[in-house]
């Protein structure tokens, strides 16, 4: 079901580890893609009014068997279950099992009743950053943990709502050069009366038909007859072709709801594709879905979706409230930037390099590497008892647009010897000139300084 099981941990000791399974190392060069993104989201969201939440990585099971739906792929099959510790502390909860979070819609509708939200102005709208987990099959764009952004709003229902949320998750796609690679795909699938009665009439229509049935589809009837129109299996889309479709059962007011969410979309320049074949697969969405597809590879590997899950509050406990949300797979986002040949800014270049000869100038050397970095300039240095040819060596691996060289006779005369790297060319200057020379050199607005504007930015 779930691929070749995960070889463990190695047993020779001497073996070195790997990550496990479906999971990876994010190293600095994609964290420049984190960062670039996480800023685009954030600014989007400030400018909408959409606060940021973190919820926490793990909740009780049933919030996802409930919201999500317990025959859906990602509570049966990519649930990553946790069990607390059967330890004291844990005595009032230890038969109750947790699992981490494969999304965050269910969690922040949890939050929301459980901090009576609804007490609030409405809308309520939240973002949320963070790592989600689904025990998938790992392969391209699909792994076992993944960080998403998404984007929710609560307690109101309006199809200006879904119009505006779309068009933020469109902003951000736009901000990041890669909307052009994009399509949004959408569809209204109507409330879940009109899907149970959608589901009813599918069961009928395959009564007498099981046997044509594929085993994983017949226990799909049976469970959640809507999955079958997903399915992979050539016989059942063969039976689908004459099936009913869920479009006979949407009744006029969701049509009129989707048709003017249409129109709000036309009138904020949304480009969209209506897409009657997309019912998405978490059991708590009704009227609104969508999606974001490559223009080139479709259903596969969608970037973002999400949806309107007007009844999830409700089966959380809450009173009943609407709500609106979606979430993007940060790294597919990262796969279109770097196809697209974007590149994040890299913001960890090294500017100057400090080279040092002597016990003398190596102390020197502390305290203006410690002063350049307070002015905001990236700075190395001081590093071991390497010769000057070597430093020199060091400060090209690390691509350092200046180095800056103290040896002995700088020390004695009160200069350091200042060096451009690109054009190979250098000078003896003042000691005291160093910092104000470089400075003028980087330009003052390049500078990496903390302002107060920082101070107020969350940044994880
Ligand atoms: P979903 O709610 O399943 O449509 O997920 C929303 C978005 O999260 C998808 O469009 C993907 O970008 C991303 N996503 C979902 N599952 C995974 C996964 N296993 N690995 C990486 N990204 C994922």
């Amino acid at each position: 079901m779930l691929g070749p099981p995960d070889p463990g941990p190695p047993n020779v000791t001497q073996q070195p580890f790997r990550s496990p399974k479906g999971t990876h190392d994010v190293l600095p060069e994609d964290h420049q893609y984190m960062t670039y993104i996480k800023k685009a989201v954030r600014h989007r969201a400030r400018q909408a009014g959409y606060k940021r939440i973190d919820t926490p990585m793990f909740e009780y099971r049933g919030v996802f068997e409930r919201g999500i739906g317990e025959h859906t792929d990602v509570v049966e099959k990519e649930l990553f279950t946790v069990t607390g510790n059967k330890n004291a502390e844990d005595a009032a909860t230890s038969d109750s099992e947790f699992a981490l979070r494969p999304e965050f819609t269910a969690g922040i509708c949890r939050a929301y009743v459980e901090h009576g939200m609804q007490q609030l102005p409405q809308p309520v709208e939240f973002y949320a950053i963070g790592q989600c987990f689904r025990h998938d099959r790992p392969q391209k764009g699909r792994f076992r943990q993944f960080p998403q952004f998404d984007f929710e709003i609560t307690g109101i229902k309006d199809p200006s709502l879904d119009a505006q949320l779309i068009h933020v998750l469109q902003k951000i796609l736009t901000d990041l050069k890669i909307i052009d690679r994009l399509r949004l795909q959408i569809n209204n699938i109507g409330t879940s009366e009109s899907r149970k009665a959608f589901m009813e009439s599918l069961k009928e229509y395959f009564t007498g038909k099981e046997r044509f049935l594929p085993e994983t589809d017949r226990r799909r009837l049976q469970a959640n007859p809507l999955r079958l129109l997903d399915s992979k299996e050539e016989d059942t889309q063969i039976l689908l072709k004459n099936a009913p479709r869920l479009e006979q059962f949407i009744a006029d007011d969701s049509k009129q709801y989707h048709a003017t969410v249409l129109e709000y979309l036309e009138e904020l320049g949304v480009p969209y594709v209506e897409n009657a074949g997309l019912v998405r697969g978490l059991d708590y969405y009704n009227q609104t879905v969508f999606e974001y597809w490559d223009q080139h590879a479709g259903a596969q590997n969608a970037v973002g979706g999400g949806g309107r899950y007007d009844g999830l509050i409700e089966l959380l406990g809450g009173k009943p409230t609407p709500g609106i949300g979606y979430a993007c797979g940060i790294e597919r986002v990262i796969w279109h930037m770097k196809e697209a040949g974007i590149r994040a800014p890299d913001k960890d270049q090294v500017d100057v390099f400090v080279a040092q000869l002597g016990p003398e100038a190596k102390k020197k050397c502390l305290g203006l590497i410690s002063e350049l970095r307070e002015r905001g300039v990236h700075t190395l240095g001081a590093l071991g008892e390497a010769s000057q040819k070597s430093q020199m060596r060091l400060a090209d691996k690390f691509a350092a647009r200046f180095t800056l060289l103290l040896g002995k006779m700088e020390v004695k005369e009160g200069t350091i010897i200042l060096r451009d790297m690109a054009a190979g060319k250098q000078k003896q200057i003042k000691f005291s000139e160093a910092i104000p020379q470089i400075i003028k050199l980087l330009g003052e607005k390049n500078l990496d300084t903390y302002t107060e504007k920082d101070r107020f930015e969350d940044e994880e």
